[in-house]
């Protein structure tokens, strides 16, 4: 097998939608479904109501999942090409972009299951090389970043290391033995979340999570005797804060300033992939926030980036539906 290296990214930002279904408390509550997938690009909101106003109707990606896709559908027809990437020595970062309770997490979650599954299939299926997967999550709340494998509860340290750029001090860091120690880490970084949290919906909504996959892989051959085949990359799963309140502030026209109650990681990472999905000309502020200085290397330069943006059906929330697909816009 040829081993690609990392090439001048051409690729734009892949931007998905995800409609998900009713729950059934909504179906209870006699909530209505306002949007409809008509074919697999394109989105349509369809309330009669609003029929003649300058409301936009239908939004084109590049691909929408109906309420009825599952998650395999999600990962296979779209974040496959990008998470897998990571074996070919190529940074990733998959993101999942959307109000609170439109599905993120619960996107996220199966796809970095999927994508684990899969590297340790490509791992098997490579013996001529030896690979390591590490693994490690982190959480960003108000701009702290804390480490969701240590029960430690101490903020991390970003440091910049003139090699290797931002990293993280002291993060703990798993060697991945296979899928099932993968759902034993996850669930520890479940609890950890809800450590001491009285306000646990409050807090989800507005914290980031980042689970990373960094790996690395050399051929077998030449194992001892220098590196020089070495490939090594790193996946990002991001589970991005409720994207309700930066909606509301980007609308607003506001500029970030401290003590403002939004949300800086998510603000800045949103005029990040604006400037990047215009091209790589002019200064990017990846310094601004804690999210967009550690997802630099998986951002800007060779890497590949996913945007899975996730939306409720219902008619109550379609204000901050069509924020979300607005923003899904200026990511293409
Ligand atoms: P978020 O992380 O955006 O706040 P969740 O992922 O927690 O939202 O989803 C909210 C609820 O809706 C959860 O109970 C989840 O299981 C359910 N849900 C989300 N997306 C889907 C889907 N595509 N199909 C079925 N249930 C879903
Ligand atoms: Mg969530």
């Amino acid at each position: 097998e040829k081993m690609q290296g990392a090439t001048a990214r051409e690729e734009k930002i892949l931007v998905l939608v995800r409609l998900r279904p009713l729950s059934e408390k909504e179906v209870a509550a006699s909530e209505v479904a306002d949007w409809e997938c008509i074919n697999d690009t394109t989105i349509l909101y369809r309330n009669t109501l609003r029929e003649g106003s300058t409301f936009p109707t239908a939004y084109t990606f590049d691909k929408v999942f109906r309420g009825d896709c599952s998650t395999r559908q999600v990962y296979d027809e779209g974040a496959q090409q990008i998470a897998l990437s990571v074996v070919n020595g190529i940074n990733s970062s998959i993101f999942a972009y959307g109000q609170t309770s439109s599905g993120k997490t619960y996107t996220m979650n199966g796809i970095t299951e999927f994508t684990v599954a899969e590297i340790f299939d490509y791992i098997h299926a490579h013996e001529e090389r030896a690979f390591v997967v590490k693994f490690s999550a982190i959480e960003i709340y108000n701009e702290v970043v804390r480490d969701l494998l240590s029960t430690d509860n101490t903020p991390l340290r970003l440091l910049d290391d003139p090699e290797r750029g931002t990293i993280i001090e002291k993060i703990t860091e798993e060697t991945l033995r296979d899928w099932n120690h993968l759902k034993e880490l996850l669930s520890i970084c479940e609890a950890q979340r809800q450590i001491g949290e009285t306000a646990l919906n409050e807090k989800s909504s507005r914290s980031h999570q980042i689970i990373k996959l960094a790996i690395e892989s050399s051929a077998r051959e030449f194992l001892g005797k220098g590196n020089s085949t070495t490939l090594a990359a790193s996946v990002n799963f991001v589970d991005l804060a409720g994207s309700e309140r930066a909606a509301q502030a980007l609308s607003a026209g506001m500029r970030l300033k401290e003590g403002c109650h939004i949300n800086r990681s998510l603000l800045t990472l949103s005029t990040v992939i604006r400037k990047l999905s215009k091209g790589r000309n002019g200064h990017i502020n990846y310094r601004d926030s804690k999210l967009t200085r550690i997802l630099q290397p998986a951002l800007g330069g060779n890497a590949r980036t996913a945007i899975i943006c996730t939306l409720s059906p219902t008619r109550s929330h379609v204000e901050q539906t069509r924020n979300t697909l607005l923003f899904a816009c200026c990511a293409k």
